[in-house]
């Protein structure tokens, strides 16, 4: 018998970084982050956006600080936020001009929880050490975590040139790819080496080192796990659109977060037009969910379908309880403390249906092709009744609601509710 089959390896040791209320790194789960799309010059429409991730399950939310009109927005953004009750941390993302617009705008530093730094131009010859040295004195003034966020498409070029000359007269050179790699894992730890020197925690630092193709990130991260104990954010940048976006990331992080290397998480996806922004933090949690690492949403298993399904109403009723599902969690969270863990399983006819039905927590088997109109449902493994005729989807979605108060919701609710 197989055992410790594709267990997931023990957490890489990380020190654990506080951003804002939420911990990155040590015993903490796994956080889930994202960045908004807005200008944040454009209070009205951050606002709602970091509202929407944030309810979606965002845990951190960025957003751009590029200029002195975001600068200006930040903090009115955080107490407008407060105000609603979304107290999610935000990140501010700064290039070229971080380090004036934190000193010109001491409510913007004050108001954010980290301040991402990008070590390729955060700066450039003689000004890039006094600029990333004032950054860091600023978040060391106001108690601030850092992410050193090394980019390959913003790479040090300086770096990579000397790492590019040296292995060109080196006896035993190696490909300019791997060259590429190792500057970017070297502008992360020198930069992070630099900030220690300043006098920052490593409990303030965290590192990221993001590349656009799945190999090089499995092996800059591998990398960068193993030298250093800095917080590590996961992210493959510019996956893309839609399906490749999702299955570059899923593919790429999959394998990280196997090997115990993740601290926190976010998906780049590029959405469609007027496309939906949180879809990257539905990928995010979906992610870490379906590989075992924490629980955010009830999961509905539905069988993939074949010759043998007659109609599509076993897709249509394990969408409808699926979308019902996500529409109602931000309610369920506080109303069901641990629904996030129920399973539902939808199938479409008698061959796995009622195998996988037994073993969610509430199952429904459809009848498939040539089979009696009927669909048993099962609760907790056990057969507990039998739905016949055309109201079979609607009863089944009452018995999931049904089962969801019954197992989750607090005995005093569920006892008024009845005598109500
Ligand atoms: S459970 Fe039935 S309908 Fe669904 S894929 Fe399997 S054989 Fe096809």
């Amino acid at each position: 018998m197989i055992d410790n089959f594709a267990k997931p390896k023990t957490r890489r040791h990380s020190v654990a970084v506080k951003v804002g209320s939420v911990t990155v790194g040590g015993d903490a789960p796994i956080v889930v982050q994202s960045m908004t799309n807005t200008d944040t010059a454009d209070a009205d429409a951050t606002v709602a956006q970091v509202a929407a991730l944030a309810r979606a399950g965002s845990e951190l939310v960025r957003i751009t600080v590029d200029r002195p009109e975001a600068a200006v927005q930040v903090p009115r953004i955080r107490e407008r936020l407060d105000r609603i009750g979304i107290n999610v941390p935000l990140v501010g993302d700064f290039h070229y001009i971080g380090h004036k617009l934190l000193s010109d705008y001491p409510d913007c530093a004050a108001a954010l929880d980290k301040y991402r730094i990008n070590p390729g131009n955060v700066g450039f010859k003689a000004k890039r050490d006094t600029q990333f040295s004032q950054i860091i004195e600023i978040a060391m003034k106001h108690d601030k975590a850092v992410r050193i966020g090394v980019n390959w498409g913003s790479l040090d070029q300086e770096l990579l040139t000397k790492l590019m000359d040296e292995n060109a007269v080196s006896a035993a050179p190696v490909s300019a790819s791997a060259v590429m790699r190792e500057a970017i894992i070297q502008s992360g730890l020198l930069s992070a080496q630099r900030a220690e020197d300043l006098g920052m925690g490593r409990d303030k630092i965290i590192l990221s080192a993001k590349v656009s193709q799945v190999q090089d990130l499995i092996a800059v991260y591998a990398d960068l796990a193993e030298r250093c104990d800095y917080a590590l954010h996961l992210g493959l940048t510019e996956a893309g659109m839609g399906t490749k976006g999702i299955v570059s990331s899923a593919a790429s992080m999959g394998i990280l977060l196997q090997q115990g290397i993740g601290d926190t998480i976010r998906v780049s996806l590029t959405p469609e037009p007027g496309g939906d922004r949180t879809r990257e933090v539905q990928v995010a949690q979906e992610l870490l969910q379906v590989m075992g690492f924490r629980a955010f949403v009830p999961v509905v298993a539905a069988c993939p379908g074949c010759g043998r399904t007659t109609s599509t109403v076993f897709q249509e009723l394990a969408q409808d309880i699926q979308d019902h599902i996500r529409v109602s969690m931000p309610a369920w969270r506080e109303q069901y403390p641990g629904v996030e863990g129920l399973n539902v399983a939808v199938m479409g006819c008698i061959v796995n249906g009622p195998g996988e039905s037994k073993y969610a927590d509430i199952g429904i088997s459809l009848p498939g092709t040539g089979e009696t109109p009927s669909a048993p449902v099962f609760v907790d493994g056990e057969k507990v009744t039998t739905l016949r005729g055309e109201g079979i989807a609607d009863e089944f979605k009452q018995m999931v609601l049904d089962y969801i108060e019954q197992r989750f919701g607090t005995p005093g609710k569920a006892s008024q509710s009845s005598q109500s």
